[in-house]
């Protein structure tokens, strides 16, 4: 078991499916939810699941949240209930607060309040899809920052063979590619001799009209 300790409050579809794959990854997780029933269908799969009202400081003192490295305010449609028990969360203690957001204005607010990371599931995934639509060799999208993305792509037969110095997407489209998945296995920081197959998986990064480059003009 992994020593990271996550407590996620509201288990409904987007925070049961965090606090399970957090399980499944080797770490401990509380569940919260003032749901009984939701509660019940998940208690046999997380560490600890607890009915509860997560705006209750008591409730929350006596559960001791404070000793918990990252807290994740998974409650959405309430967003008074979600402010309420992310100020909650910072106030006692929890090392790291991550809230889901269901509007930019309720982003705004958790941000205000300190919240480490606010998180859009629903628009962060409308995006990821859009970009996986309109280029069919892209497999997943994550952005780092509002010019900056990390992309995995998949090598198509045209690059198949090719070494990276062949390729030369440093020089010739500003971006790197920092690993590559072959059959299960993962070569990470490849070197110029490497070479693609197609199949593979590569990982790239780099500014956004870098990889837009890259996928139009190589790939
Ligand atoms: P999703 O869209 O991911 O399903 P919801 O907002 O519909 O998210 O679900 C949030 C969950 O949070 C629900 O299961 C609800 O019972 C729970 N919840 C809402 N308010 C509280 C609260 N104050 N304390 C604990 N759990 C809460």
């Amino acid at each position: 078991m992994k020593t990271q300790q996550f407590v996620v409050i509201g288990l409904g579809r987007f925070g049961s499916s965090l606090a399970l794959e957090l399980v499944d990854l080797g770490y401990e997780v509380l569940g919260i939810d003032k749901n009984e029933e939701v509660v019940s269908d998940m208690s046999e799969y997380l560490t600890h699941a607890v009915v509860a009202d997560a705006t209750d400081e008591e409730v929350l003192k006596s559960l001791g949240i404070r000793n918990f490295d990252c807290g994740i305010v998974a409650i959405g449609d309430d967003i008074q209930m979600s402010i309420l028990a992310a100020i909650l969360l910072k106030d006692l203690g929890v090392r790291t607060v991550v809230a889901k957001a269901i509007s930019v204005l309720h982003g705004r607010a958790l941000e205000k309040l300190g919240v480490d990371r606010v998180i859009f599931p629903e628009k962060d995934m409308g995006i990821r899809v859009a970009h996986q639509l309109v280029t069919p060799n892209l497999l997943d999208y994550i952005e780092i920052s509002k010019e900056y993305s990390i992309v995995e792509m998949k090598v198509p037969e045209t690059l198949d063979c090719k070494t990276l110095s062949e390729i030369n997407t440093r020089a010739k489209f500003g971006c790197s590619i920092v690993a590559i998945h072959r059959q299960g296995k993962v070569i990470v920081a490849p070197t110029a001799m490497d070479q693609l197959r197609a199949g593979d998986i590569m990982v790239i990064i780099g500014a956004n009209d870098n990889i837009d480059r890259f996928e139009s003009e190589a790939v």
